[in-house]
This record gives structure tokens, C-alpha cells and sequence, in this order.
């Protein structure tokens, strides 16, 4: 039995992020200073496949993984979020695997990984890693977004999974370095993104509005009921099936078309696990297909197995004939929740369905029709779940100001306690929290004991449980000892769902009953619960994980101001976890170190790979241009460079195939040398016309200046004769100077060299510039308004001779520009 704290909640508020990580793909949403928004991958598309795909060198994860699925099969993860808890001989393990292209493993825990071929290595990763990485992908897509770092975030599970599960995905959290600030019901996600933006919810004191949502994702159908007053929503009750989703569907058109073709082809494809997934994909996009038509639509498979190619056909009618079984599954969560809460249909103000599975017509009806009304698809079907964990995780930080909604959960399975009783010679039980009670919540629970002793809590009714262990977890609450009359000692422990939805022993005391004022004997004033009785002391519901904290430290004081007489010492007891599943610190930190080395080795891997893109890039862009815009400008060189470029290609296929980082630099830098000039050619030719007439039109501008000074132009009568005549040289200079290395350079072949460079032209007009523009634009004297004397010069020109003044090529934008735009770019506010 190890000792693990629960995971600190740090608000550092600096990111504010929510992620459903859904068994076929993920989406990932920001809050940001516009809101709440879902944010698109580096494939701009805002649903990430939960794929992970294992290479000789990397690992690719979402839709590079997806991608890879028929070509690298064995070694491509999907579909794993089934196997969060599992002990590898959980019979729903054995029997999914059967159903794998990939392998799975047993964990030296006992729990279930997945084997795959890594690094050209056999590598087995616990599920928790595999979920780590697929987060870590959402992590990175979050952190593209917001191009910040993102640590905390709120992140998406079943209502339906139970602890084991639930503390495995938020260790996988922890392996990506997420700071899961809540775990969030899939169903309470939707919930939230639907009532908080309501305006017109029934006040707190007026009857709710029950709404009825209905998730049908790829692996699960979820079901909840919920009581939304103006500033709160509150669960009533949730119902699931975990058999019943979009996989469900595929799997009977994979079975039926797998007989159909084992009849008409002869080919066994669950043989062929290639064929298999094909054949998925296929089925899928068939199943989709149906939704939007009804007519026969076509199947059609090249190349599927043994070079045969396969086709067949399929209708809505007759699909729904397969799964008429599975139809008739999706009325028993609905009448679960409506017996649960014992509302009647007209109760339900409307019924949302969300989820990919939900637009199978087939389901809508059965749903509709159940409750007698039309479905609202208000909410987006595939994005709500990510957008609730958006909005709680806003709530939750500090950064963010969010209009306040109070979220009560419920506990989805009933939890009772159990533990060794001396009194009752055996052990003694309790349900502490049943089905549908509130969540979060803690109860402090009071027991009388002279030694440590051990809780044991667990699921009071496994029947429901879509899972095979009822037990949580052992709690061993230790030091404890009787008072110094040798009596039991009071012991007082708090237990809890807490925002995750996770059960735990948070905390236990130790109560000493010290001398009392008077000396007297100390006295109870309550009836003293008889030995070994349990005894709700105080229950509270808990808000936020902060006020959890607060709320703790004021309940626990023991009350002293009630009975003046009594004074109490409280000792926290340490308290041993033995949970189900839970990994140890040593094997959690472990993973942690692997996955940043993983992450480090994609990260090799992507650059040594774009270096060699980036000679692969240059061969094909220089052979294009070496017929094309560099033509002009290549020289008995050209052959030699060609045959080097052909080489290099040739070399890409062959040696250069799997290479050093290194080694494609230093390529490149190869090909460069021979391509620099030639390319450096083109580009001088591209640019000199433009720095010539930028040239030339300064040296007229300067000439006008001086013959205009020349005719006795009152605007630069004030200039110096002398310095006049040194910019007049200056200009005359330049202007022999340009026209000689305009000519030359006209009679100067292409493939040589140029003759000047347009550095050296736009070095001359800058220099031009300097020596000239402080001498032409040099003020009028200031002349004071005239008191009595007449100033020679007439009167002052008010405009500062802007007119001809030329501007200073040094500076491309006029002043006062740079400031406007910074200030344009304030930093964005927080969101109201
Ligand atoms: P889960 O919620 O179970 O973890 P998920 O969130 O990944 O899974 P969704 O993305 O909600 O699942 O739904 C995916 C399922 O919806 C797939 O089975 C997909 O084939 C199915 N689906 C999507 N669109 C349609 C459609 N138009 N018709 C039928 N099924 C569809
Ligand atoms: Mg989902």
C-alpha cells in the first residue's frame, strides 16, 4: 500500500483550456478574451483523431496517426480509452482484444498496456502513457492557439466511468504535464455549454427547467437529466449504456460484410488484420452515408485482399433491420433517468442530443418518440462536451472573470464503507454516499477506536457497475491509540467525492479530550455514539476546490465556544491509500521522464526530417528554375550543376535515404555553393532597374535644388554658396558615376557577375543623401514677427520647405506610424 497525495490544485491561472478526449477523436477549447472557442489542429481541422502511431523513430499522434492505420496497422493505437482502469484479464479487456489489429499486454501492475513496435524495439506502454500521449498532442495544439504554455485545463470522461478509471485519465494528465483542475462529466460538460449562455432560466426560487441531454458518442450513450435555475444547474440523474454507440453500429456492418464476403470472395478478413481496418473505414463511411440517405448506396473495396476487389450494397431500411437489437437498446437509459427522478414527460422542457452517433435517424426517432417530442440540436454535436470543459476551466481560474453558475453533479454509482467491527464481531457497513447523491461533497464520519484501523470502501451495488471489481480502495487510517483513561480514542474522517468524481479518505483526526477548566471530569454534551458506531457529523457540500479548502478548516475546528468546559486537541492521522489500479509515484514519475524524452526524440526526429526535406525542396525548386527564371543567368555551369542536382535526388532514394541531421546540412550547403551565384545573379538583375531609379531620381531632385538656387529662388536664398557648390560636385559625381555602371553593366553578359551591386547603388544613394540633404534642407531662419523693422528676406515661409525635400531612404515608414500601430496592440483584456 502506497501513499498518494491527491495531485495539488495549483490555480496558476494561466491557461484556460478544455479538452474531450473522446474514444474516436478529440476536440480542444480556449477561452480566450472573444470567448469560448474550438480551436483547429495543425491540419486546421478541430477534431484530432485519438490515434497514436508508432515508428522506427517517432511516434505520430491524431491524424498522422490516423493516416497510418492501414499502412503501419499493428503499431497504430486506437479505441484505448475502453481500457483506463482495466486489469489486462478483465473479461471486457480479453473479449475487445479479440477485436484489435493491435496487441495488447499486461502491465507488471497487472493492469492493461498495449504492445507495439517502437524505436525498432518491442515496447509495452501502460495505458495511462498512451492517453499521455494523445494529450500531449492537445496540449500542443492548445498551446498553437493561445502561444502560451498550457498546464491547466479541465478534461472530459463518461459519466459512467468509475474511480479506477477516472484516476488512470487523470494520471495520464499528469504523464502529458496537464494540471487537471476537474475531471468533467461528459454530460455536465454539455450542460454547462447550454445553460450558461441562457438568459431566461427560472429564478433560484421558481420550479426548474429539466432538461434532458443525450450523448451518443462512438463508444457510449450517456444520458442525463438536469435542473437549470438562473445561476445554477443542478444533475439529477444519469443513465448510460456502455455498449450502445457509433463502434457498435460498424462492428455489425463489419460482421455483415465479412460473411457476405466469405460467401461470395472466399476471403477470411478477420484474418487479415489490414483487410480488417479497411474494411472499418469502409463501414463507417457506409454508416455515415445512411444517415443523410435511404436509397441503396455502394460499397466497394480495390484491391481488398488476395488482389480481389470487393462490392456489395446496402440500405437505410436494411441497416436498421441488423441493428434492430441495438435500436431497442436506446430506451432503456431514458426510462432509467425518468424513473430516477420520477418526472413525468411533460416535466421535460426539451431533449438535446449531441454526440456523432446522435444524427443516426433511426436513434432520433426512437428518442423522440420516447418522450413525445421534437429533439433540439441546439448545442454543436461534436464540439459542446470541449466547450463545457472550456467554461468550467474559466470559472475555475482566477484570470477569468465568468458570470457565476454554480455545476451540482451527481455521484453515479452508490458508495458504501465497510470495516472490521469489534462490537458486532465482523464487519460493519455503511452506504455513505448513495446513487444521485450531490457531487462534490465531503461527510466527516466519527468512529471510537483504541488502534489504526482500515475502511474499506466500494460500490454497494455492482450490478450497475459496467465494470468488474466493486471495490475503490483500502484506507488504513493509522497512529491512532486510545485516550490516556485507556477509552477509545474519538476519530473523526472526512470522506469525499471530490471534483473529479473520485472517492477518497481526505483526511482523519484524532480528537483528544484534554482537562476542562474546572478539573472536572470532561464530558461529551451529545449522546456519545456507542463503540465502533458510525456517525455523520457534518456534511457539506463542496463549491470550488479553493473554498474546499476554506470550508475544511472551519468545519473542523473542533467547538470549543459551544461547550466551554470541554477542551480538545485534534491530531491529523496519517492515512495509508491502497486504491484499485493506481499507479505508484515511482512508476507515474518514471512515465513522466519517458514521455519528455519521447517528446524530445519526435522533436529530433521532425527536424532531421525537414532538413532533408529541405535538400529534397532545393533539388526540385532548382531544377524548375534552371529552365525557367535562372536560365538567363547560368553558364557552362549549368550541366555540371544539373548533374549534381540529379545526383542528389538519385542520392535521397538510395544512401541519403535515412541520414544525420548533419548530413542533409551539409548537402545542402554543397548544393548552395554551386546555386548561391547563380541564384545571386537573378536576384541582382531582379532589383538593380528599381535601385538605379531610386538613384537617379535623387540626383535629379538634388539638381532641381541647385538650379533653383541658381535662378535666385527666394525658397533657398538662405543656403551657404559654398556648401551649395560642394552638392552640386557631389550630384555631378554620382551622375557620372551611375551612368558609367549603368553601361557597363548593360554590356555585361548575365552569367557573369555584375559589374555593381545593388548594395553598392543604394550605398551611393545613400550617400548622396547624407552629403546633400543637411545643406538643401537646412530652415530658413527664424525670422521674429516683425516689430518695426522689415526683415529682408520677406516674410517667413510657414510651410518648413516640405516640398522638395527628399526623404531619407534609411527610413521606410514616416515617423509617427510605429508609435500608432504599438498602441494598436494592446494587450487584449480578460473576457466578462
Ligand atoms: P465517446 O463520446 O464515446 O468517447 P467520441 O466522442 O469520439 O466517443 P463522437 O465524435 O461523438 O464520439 O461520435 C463519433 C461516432 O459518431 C462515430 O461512430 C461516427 O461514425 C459517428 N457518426 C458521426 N457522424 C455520423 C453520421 N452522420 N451518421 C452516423 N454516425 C455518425
Ligand atoms: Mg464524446
Amino acid at each position: 500500500g502506497e501513499h498518494r497525495s491527491e495531485t495539488p490544485v495549483i490555480v496558476s491561472g494561466m491557461s484556460v483550456v478544455g479538452f474531450d478526449l473522446g474514444f474516436q477523436s478529440c476536440y480542444v477549447a480556449v477561452a480566450r478574451a472573444g470567448g469560448i472557442e474550438t480551436v483547429a489542429n495543425e491540419y486546421s481541422d478541430r477534431c484530432t483523431p485519438s490515434f497514436v502511431s508508432f515508428g522506427p523513430r517517432n511516434r505520430s499522434i491524431g491524424a498522422a496517426a490516423k493516416s497510418q492505420v492501414v499502412t503501419n496497422c499493428k503499431n497504430t493505437v486506437q479505441s484505448f480509452k475502453q481500457f483506463h482502469g482495466r486489469a489486462f484479464s478483465d473479461s471486457y479487456v480479453q473479449s475487445a482484444k479479440s477485436n484489435l489489429v493491435y496487441d495488447l499486454a499486461q502491465m507488471p501492475s497487472g493492469s492493461t498496456g498495449i504492445k507495439v513496435m517502437y524505436m525498432e524495439e518491442e515496447r509495452v506502454f501502460s495505458i495511462e502513457q498512451v492517453t499521455g500521449m494523445l494529450l500531449t498532442k492537445l496540449k500542443e495544439t492548445a498551446e498553437s492557439a493561445l502561444k502560451k504554455p498550457v498546464a491547466d485545463c479541465v478534461i472530459s470522461v463518461p459519466s459512467y466511468f468509475t474511480d479506477a478509471e477516472r484516476r488512470s485519465v487523470m494520471d495520464a494528465a499528469q504523464i502529458a504535464g496537464l494540471n487537471c483542475l476537474r475531471l468533467m462529466n461528459e454530460t455536465t460538460a454539455v450542460t454547462l455549454a447550454y445553460g450558461i449562455y441562457k438568459q431566461d432560466l427560472p429564478a433560484p426560487e421558481e420550479k426548474p427547467r429539466i432538461v434532458v441531454f443525450v450523448d451518443l458518442g462512438h463508444s457510449g450513450y450517456q444520458v442525463s437529466v438536469c435542473a437549470f435555475n438562473k445561476g445554477k444547474l443542478k444533475i439529477l440523474a444519469t443513465a448510460f449504456d456502455s455498449e450502445l454507440g457509433g463502434k457498435d453500429f460498424d462492428d455489425i456492418l463489419v460482421n455483415h460484410f465479412c460473411e457476405e464476403f466469405g460467401k461470395k470472395y472466399k476471403l477470411d478478413v478477420k484474418s487479415k488484420p489490414r483487410a480488417l481496418v479497411r474494411l472499418y473505414q469502409e463501414c463507417e463511411k457506409l454508416k455515415k452515408l445512411m444517415s443523410a440517405n435511404s436509397s441503396d448506396l455502394p460499397l466497394n473495396i480495390e484491391c481488398f485482399m488476395n488482389d480481389i476487389d470487393v462490392s456489395s450494397k446496402l440500405n437505410r431500411g436494411q441497416f436498421e433491420e441488423m441493428c434492430a437489437g441495438l435500436l431497442a437498446k436506446v430506451e432503456g437509459p431514458l426510462r432509467s433517468v425518468m424513473e430516477q427522478t420520477k418526472l413525468k414527460k411533460e416535466d421535460i422542457y426539451a431533449v438535446e442530443i449531441v454526440g456523432g452517433a446522435s444524427r443516426i435517424p433511426a436513434i432520433k426517432e426512437r428518442i423522440s418518440k420516447f418522450f413525445g417530442k421534437e429533439l433540439s440540436t441546439t448545442l454543436n454535436a461534436d464540439e459542446a462536451v470541449a466547450r463545457g470543459c472550456a467554461l468550467q476551466c474559466a470559472i475555475l481560474s482566477p484570470a477569468f472573470k465568468v458570470r457565476e453558475f454554480s455545476i451540482t453533479d451527481v455521484v453515479p454509482y452508490s458508495i458504501s464503507l465497510k470495516w472490521n467491527s469489534a462490537a458486532e464481531e465482523g464487519l460493519s457497513d455503511c452506504e455513505v454516499f448513495p446513487k444521485n447523491h450531490a457531487a462534490p461533497f465531503s461527510k466527516v464520519l466519527t468512529f471510537y477506536r483504541k488502534e489504526p484501523f482500515t475502511l474499506e470502501a466500494y460500490y454497494n451495488s455492482p450490478k450497475e457497475l459496467p465494470y468488474p471489481s466493486a471495490t475503490i480502495g483500502r484506507f488504513l487510517i493509522q497512529n491512532v491509540v486510545p485516550q490516556a483513561s485507556g477509552e477509545s480514542a474519538k476519530v473523526k474522517v472526512k470522506v469525499r467525492v471530490n471534483v473529479h468524481g473520485v472517492f477518497s479518505v481526505s483526511s482523519a483526526s484524532l480528537v483528544e479530550v484534554l482537562k476542562t477548566a474546572e478539573g472536572e471530569e470532561p464530558m461529551e454534551t451529545d449522546q456519545t455514539p456507542k463503540e465502533e458506531e458510525v456517525c455523520v457529523l457534518c456534511v457539506y457540500a463542496l463549491g470550488t476546490t479553493t473554498e474546499d479548502a476554506k470550508q475544511e478548516k472551519k468545519n473542523d475546528q473542533p467547538p470549543q465556544a459551544k461547550k466551554p468546559k470541554v477542551k480538545t486537541k485534534t491530531v491529523e492521522l496519517p492515512i495509508e491509500n491502497n486504491l484499485d489500479w493506481q499507479l505508484s509515484s515511482e512508476v507515474l514519475n518514471m512515465f513522466v521522464e519517458n514521455e519528455g524524452k519521447m517528446i524530445m526524440q519526435d522533436k529530433l526526429e521532425k527536424e532531421r526530417n525537414d532538413a532533408k526535406n529541405n535538400v529534397e525542396e532545393y533539388v526540385y525548386d532548382m531544377r524548375d528554375k534552371l529552365h525557367g527564371v535562372l536560365e538567363k543567368f547560368v553558364n557552362e555551369d549549368r550541366d555540371t550543376f544539373s548533374l549534381k542536382l540529379e545526383d542528389t535526388e538519385n542520392w535521397l532514394y538510395e544512401d541519403g535515404e535515412d541520414q544525420q541531421k548533419q548530413v542533409y546540412i551539409d548537402k545542402l550547403a554543397e548544393l548552395k555553393k554551386m546555386g548561391q551565384p547563380i541564384h545571386e545573379r537573378y536576384m541582382e538583375a531582379e532589383e538593380r532597374p528599381k535601385a538605379f531609379e531610386d538613384l537617379g531620381r535623387q540626383i535629379q531632385m538634388y539638381m532641381k535644388i541647385i538650379e533653383a538656387y541658381k535662378a535666385k529662388d527666394e525658397q533657398y536664398d538662405h543656403l551657404d554658396e559654398l556648401e551649395v557648390t560642394r552638392v552640386d560636385k557631389h550630384v555631378n559625381d554620382a551622375m557620372v558615376w551611375m551612368n558609367s555602371k549603368m553601361n557597363q553593366q548593360n554590356s555585361q553578359d548575365l552569367t557573369l557577375d555584375p559589374v555593381v551591386k545593388v548594395e553598392e547603388i543604394k550605398a551611393k544613394t545613400k550617400e548622396i543623401y547624407s552629403a546633400c540633404n543637411p545643406v538643401v534642407s537646412k530652415p530658413k531662419p527664424k525670422v521674429e514677427p516683425p516689430k518695426e523693422e522689415k526683415t529682408e528676406n520677406g516674410p517667413v515661409n510657414g510651410q518648413e520647405g516640405t516640398e522638395n525635400q527628399p526623404c531619407n531612404p534609411d527610413k521606410a515608414m514616416p515617423a509617427g506610424t510605429e508609435q500608432e500601430t504599438a498602441e494598436n496592440k494592446l494587450p487584449e483584456m480578460d473576457i466578462d
